[in-house]
């Protein structure tokens, strides 16, 4: 037993579960309570170090999330929108920090998370990375310098696994520039064209999705002008970063009063 926050990790064998593994081992402010997979997953009742092929940890992988909870300070959820909008109601009741970095989540969703957020702290980004969420920031303040004859396109590239597009960074971006713009995305934005799409809507914010290979992730803004054009990017180039952001996110939510909160908030950046 150690003083230090218990962590929970969900969804513990895949890509980001594994990081987070690694970012809580490599931590001397927290320690690992407990780790889930969905039921029928071949992890689940193994000890989780033996699983990743490395020494045990001590700690059972268990597809049951109530019993795991019930001994967490935080819970860091990296799975699919099913699975989170669950452990959100699961984690509330045992009133554990809920970093939630799942992307795809729907208004409908995101509904329910808000009524969790009522009983609990949840921390959700779609991109837990500092260097995102500065540019999220910065394409903010450069959206509301620019007038409308400079079109704003949000490009995103990603590995081939990637189940949903836009990715949740880039949606970040669109809102962001959206905001700045004094606009809503709902109704302005562009998503994916094809054939003959007629000219570009003015003042509309545009999306386009890359998918390939082993691509960590890379996002453009760009704001073309006349004569002119101005690109913001960000390159990730190992997921760590994610992992340490959602780490910092779980120990930041400790003390904090419910509510459903952003990485900028964790990051002081608002
Ligand atoms: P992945 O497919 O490698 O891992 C997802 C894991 O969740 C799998 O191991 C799966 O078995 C598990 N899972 C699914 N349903 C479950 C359930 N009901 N109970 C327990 N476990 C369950 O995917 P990934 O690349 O690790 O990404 C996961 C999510 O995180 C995606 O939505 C991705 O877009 C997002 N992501 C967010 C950030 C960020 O910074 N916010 C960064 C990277 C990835």
């Amino acid at each position: 037993m150690t003083g230090l926050p218990g962590i929970v990790i969900t969804g513990v064998s895949g890509r980001m579960g594994q990081m987070l593994l690694q970012a809580v081992a490599e931590s001397d402010a927290a320690h690992l309570v407990g780790a889930i997979e969905r039921p029928g997953h071949d992890w689940v009742g193994q000890d989780v170090g033996t699983a990743t092929g490395a020494a045990p940890l001590g700690v059972v992988v268990t597809d049951d999330p109530l019993e795991a909870f019930a001994k967490a300070q935080a819970v860091i959820d990296f799975t699919s929108p099913a699975a989170t909008v669950e452990f959100a109601a699961l984690a509330a009741q045992a009133r554990a920090v809920h970093v939630i970095g799942t992307t795809g989540l729907t208004p409908e969703d995101l509904t329910k998370i808000d009524a969790a957020a009522l009983h609990a702290v949840i921390v959700r980004a779609g991109n837990m990375s500092l260097g995102v969420n500065l540019l999220v920031g910065l394409t903010r303040k450069v959206a509301a310098a620019l007038g409308e004859d400079f079109d704003i396109e949000v490009i995103e590239a990603h590995h081939r696994h990637k189940v949903d597009a836009p990715s949740g960074t880039a949606l970040m971006l669109g809102q962001a520039a959206a905001e700045g713009r004094g606009v809503d995305l709902a109704t302005a934005s562009e998503r994916g064209r094809d054939g003959i799409t007629g000219a570009r809507e003015p003042g509309h914010i545009g999306f386009a999705a890359i998918r390939g290979g082993d691509i960590v992730g890379e996002h453009d803004v760009l704001f073309a002008g006349p004569g002119e054009r101005m690109i913001l990017r960000h390159v990730a180039t190992d997921r760590q970063i994610f992992a340490r952001g959602a780490l910092r996110a779980a120990l930041w939510g400790q003390d904090k009063a419910p509510g459903h909160y952003s990485m900028a908030d964790v990051l002081g950046l608002d």
